[in-house]
C-alpha cells in the first residue's frame, strides 16, 4: 500500500441501486446519471465505467471540464448533458462533440446560435425555465423572446430538452413550493407547445423528486445521490419506506468504503496525555493504534475525541485530536492488534458498519458534502 488509505467502490451495489431506481421510474424513462462533483466523490471515470456496465447511456455534469472527462471515459458513446457552467468560448467544442447543454439566458442562447452558424452544425440545447428555484432559468416574461429565437433559428438548434430544477424536493416543508413549480413548468410546456415548439425530452426530477413526486418523472430523470446508495434525506426514506413491502430492507446500498491500516502501536500509562496538548488523558493503561488518516485526508478535526473506526470488526473511539495526517485509536480491548491490520473508516467490517450518515452526523455534514469532499487523491478502486 503506497497511499495511507483507499476507497473501494462496489459495482454490485450500483447495479442494485439502479434496479431499484428503475422500478420507481418505470421502464420507458431515460435515467441520466449525475456525475457532477467528481461523481459525488466516487471519481467520474469510475462512475462512468460502472454506470455504463449497468446499462446507463446518459450522463449529466455541472460543467464543461466534467463533460470532457465523461467524454474521454465513455466506451458506449453515451449522451452527455451540462446543467450549469458553460463558457461561451467552449460552445463550439460542445457542438463538435455533440454534448448538450442547458441554456438559461439570452446571452448563452445567442452564443449557441452563433457557434452553430459558424460550424454549420446544430447546437443541442436544453431550455431551462424558472419555476421557483430562483437560481437559473428563463423567466415567464422572457418566454416570447426565447420562443421567437428558437423559431427563427430552427436549423441551428436541436431542442433536446425543456427542464427545471426543484427547490428541495427532499423535504416536506417545501411541499407547496414544489407543487407550484410543477404547475409553472407545465404552463411553460403548454405555452411552448402552443407555439409549435416541441422538445425531445421533458425533464425535471432529481432523486428526491423522482422518489417523492412521481408526476415529475416525465421523459427523463437526473439521478445523483440515489444511484450512489443514499437517500436524499431521511424524510424521503421514511416516505418511501411506507410504500415498500413490509420487512423489506433498505433498497439502496452504499457503493463506497474507505479503508486504511494500523501504522503503529503504542502503550500509554494511566494519567498520560495522548497526542497534542491535553485533550485526552489515558484513564487506564491503554494500547493506542496510530492510523495514517487525518484532516488532510478528509477526516475532520471535529472528530477529535468523537470519531469512530472499525478494527477487527469492533467499533473503536478516536482519542485525542485529529491531526493533519493521523488519528489515535483506543485498541486496548482488542486482542493481538497488529501493525497493518485493516481499519475501516466508512464501511462494514464483520458485523459492524460505519455509515456515511453516522460519520457525517458527527461532523454536521450532509452526505452530499461529505462524499464530494473526500480528497481526489485517495485512490479509488472498483470492486465487484
Ligand atoms: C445535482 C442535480 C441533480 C441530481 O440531484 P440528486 O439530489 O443528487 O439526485 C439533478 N438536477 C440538477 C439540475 C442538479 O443540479
Amino acid at each position: 500500500m503506497v497511499h495511507t488509505s483507499y476507497i473501494e467502490i462496489s459495482k454490485s451495489a450500483y447495479k442494485n441501486n439502479l434496479k431499484f431506481i428503475r422500478s420507481q421510474v418505470g421502464s420507458h424513462v431515460t435515467i441520466s446519471s449525475v456525475v457532477k462533483g467528481n461523481a459525488y466523490g466516487h471519481g467520474i471515470e469510475n462512475a462512468v465505467k460502472i454506470a455504463e456496465s449497468a446499462g446507463i447511456r446518459h450522463f449529466s455534469t455541472f460543467s464543461t471540464d466534467e463533460a470532457i472527462r465523461v467524454k474521454t471515459t465513455t466506451t458506449k458513446n453515451s449522451e452527455i448533458m451540462i446543467m450549469g457552467m458553460v463558457d461561451n468560448d467552449s460552445i463550439s467544442y460542445l457542438i463538435e462533440n455533440e454534448i448538450s447543454f442547458y441554456v438559461f439566458d439570452i446571452d448563452r442562447l445567442q452564443a449557441a446560435i452563433a457557434a452553430s452558424n459558424s460550424l454549420g452544425r446544430k447546437a443541442k440545447i436544453h431550455v431551462e425555465v424558472e419555476t421557483g428555484f430562483h437560481r437559473t432559468g428563463f423567466e415567464w416574461d422572457e418566454k416570447s423572446k426565447v420562443a421567437e429565437m428558437l423559431i427563427n433559428n430552427r436549423e441551428n438548434l436541436q431542442l433536446a430538452g425543456l427542464c427545471t430544477h426543484y427547490a428541495g424536493a427532499e423535504s416536506i416543508a417545501n411541499y407547496v413550493r414544489i407543487k407550484n413549480q410543477i404547475k409553472t413548468y407545465l404552463e411553460f410546456k403548454q405555452w411552448f407547445q402552443d407555439k409549435g415548439l416541441h422538445f425531445d425530452k421533458y425533464h425535471t426530477a432529481c432523486s428526491a423528486a423522482s422518489l417523492s413526486y412521481p408526476e415529475t418523472i416525465m421523459d427523463m430523470v437526473r439521478i445523483g445521490i440515489a444511484q450512489y446508495g443514499f437517500w436524499p434525506s431521511q424524510e424521503t426514506y421514511m416516505l418511501k419506506f411506507k410504500q415498500l413491502a413490509p420487512n423489506m430492507k433498505n433498497p439502496l446500498k452504499r457503493l463506497i468504503s474507505w479503508k486504511s491500516q494500523v501504522m503503529s502501536i503504542k502503550k500509554v500509562k494511566i494519567g498520560e496525555f495522548v497526542g497534542y496538548g491535553n485533550s485526552y488523558m489515558a484513564s487506564r493503561n491503554m494500547t493506542i493504534a496510530l492510523v495514517p488518516i487525518g484532516y488532510c485526508h478528509g477526516f475532520s478535526r471535529n472528530l477529535s475525541n468523537l470519531g469512530k473506526v472499525l478494527i477487527h470488526g469492533k467499533i473503536l473511539p478516536v482519542v485525542g485530536t485529529v491531526t493533519m495526517n493521523a488519528i489515535s485509536v483506543d485498541v486496548t480491548d482488542l486482542k493481538e492488534v497488529q501493525k497493518r491490520d485493516e481499519v475501516v473508516i466508512i464501511g462494514r467490517q464483520k458485523r459492524n458498519e460505519i455509515t456515511v450518515a453516522s460519520f457525517g452526523e458527527s461532523t454536521q455534514q450532509v452526505n452530499y458534502e461529505l462524499l464530494t469532499r473526500l480528497p481526489h487523491d485517495i485512490p479509488r478502486k472498483i470492486i465487484s
